[in-house]
């Protein structure tokens, strides 16, 4: 799409770079701000010319930066032989027609963009991330990636905030992991996906995303138990209604799916 409103574009290099001037906004791997018509946008400020290296592992986790796009990530988990390694594909091909754009969607605009089927943010919420937020005042803030997206198109950025990275604790990268999706087509957009993770200490996690308008997660002591997740999902009100699924069929498929992954993981 042409954006006919843009009358420039800036390369970010620095942090002074990213003070946003009225109509601007950042500009990351643009497969969604190219996809659909911005009339209300003048401006683009390029976020992936800020040479972030993409990700970084170390003894505490790993730390993806915003720009780096899904076929750096999934490279990079394929070289590494985390217990959770299988989740980053499986997350990846939840993408709507995911290999098309692997080379240029970065985690940081599926992060910004807070759609339910966010399938980046289903693998930052399944493995606990974190997300690192710049502030207009130089400072940065950190909160739960499943605190972050609040909603529909709706997350706890400001005006002028950039979303700098996430960081996946080693705790979560080490635990065994389940995924299921439903679709209403083999390549389509997730309608549900529901994760599992057990971690080295027996400690579960259950999340669903696609089926609701925010991530929910479910925690347990032990190891997964259906029937406790579903009691706690009974709680969830936030089943999503759109052309992919109503609501009532994605809570039910859910439910489904959330047995599954107990049972994988529980076996
Ligand atoms: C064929 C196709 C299939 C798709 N399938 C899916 C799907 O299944 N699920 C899904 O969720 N999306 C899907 N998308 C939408 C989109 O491509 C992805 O969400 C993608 O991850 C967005 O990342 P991007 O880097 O291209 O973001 P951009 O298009 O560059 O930006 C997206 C938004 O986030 C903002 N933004 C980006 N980075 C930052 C940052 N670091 N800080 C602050 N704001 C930022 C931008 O200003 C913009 O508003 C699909 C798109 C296409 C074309």
């Amino acid at each position: 799409v042409d954006l006919v409103t843009v009358g420039h574009q800036r390369a970010a290099r620095s942090r002074d770079d990213l003070r946003l001037a009225p109509g601007e906004v950042f500009l990351a791997g643009g497969s969604w701000l190219f996809s659909e018509p911005q009339p209300a946008v003048e401006g683009l400020v390029d976020l992936t010319t800020m040479g972030w290296q993409p990700c970084t592992v170390d003894s505490s986790g790993l730390s993806i930066a915003a720009t780096c796009t899904v076929a750096e990530l999934l490279d990079v988990a394929a070289r590494h032989d985390w217990a959770s390694q299988p989740l980053f594909r499986q997350c990846a091909e939840a993408f709507l027609m995911s290999f098309k754009i692997w080379a240029t969607a970065t985690v940081g605009g599926n992060l910004c963009l807070a759609l339910p089927a966010g399938a980046m943010i289903t693998l930052a919420v399944a493995l606990d991330a974190e997300v690192v937020v710049w502030t207009p005042d130089g400072g940065e803030r950190r909160e739960p990636v499943a605190a972050f997206v609040t909603g529909v198109g709706s997350t706890t950025l400001a005006h002028g905030e950039v979303l700098r990275g996430v960081e996946v604790p080693a705790e979560a990268l080490a635990s065994r992991t389940a995924f299921r999706k439903m679709a209403l087509t083999p390549l389509g957009r997730s309608s549900a996906v529901v994760t599992g993770r057990v971690d080295p200490a027996g400690r579960s996690t259950v999340t669903v995303t696609a089926a609701t308008t925010r991530p929910v997660v479910v925690r347990l002591d032990a190891g997964p138990d259906a029937d406790v997740v579903a009691a706690a999902l009974a709680a969830a009100d936030a089943w999503y209604d759109d052309p992919h699924g109503p609501a009532d069929w994605r809570e039910h498929v859910t439910g489904l799916l959330v047995r599954e992954v107990c049972a994988e993981l529980g076996s």
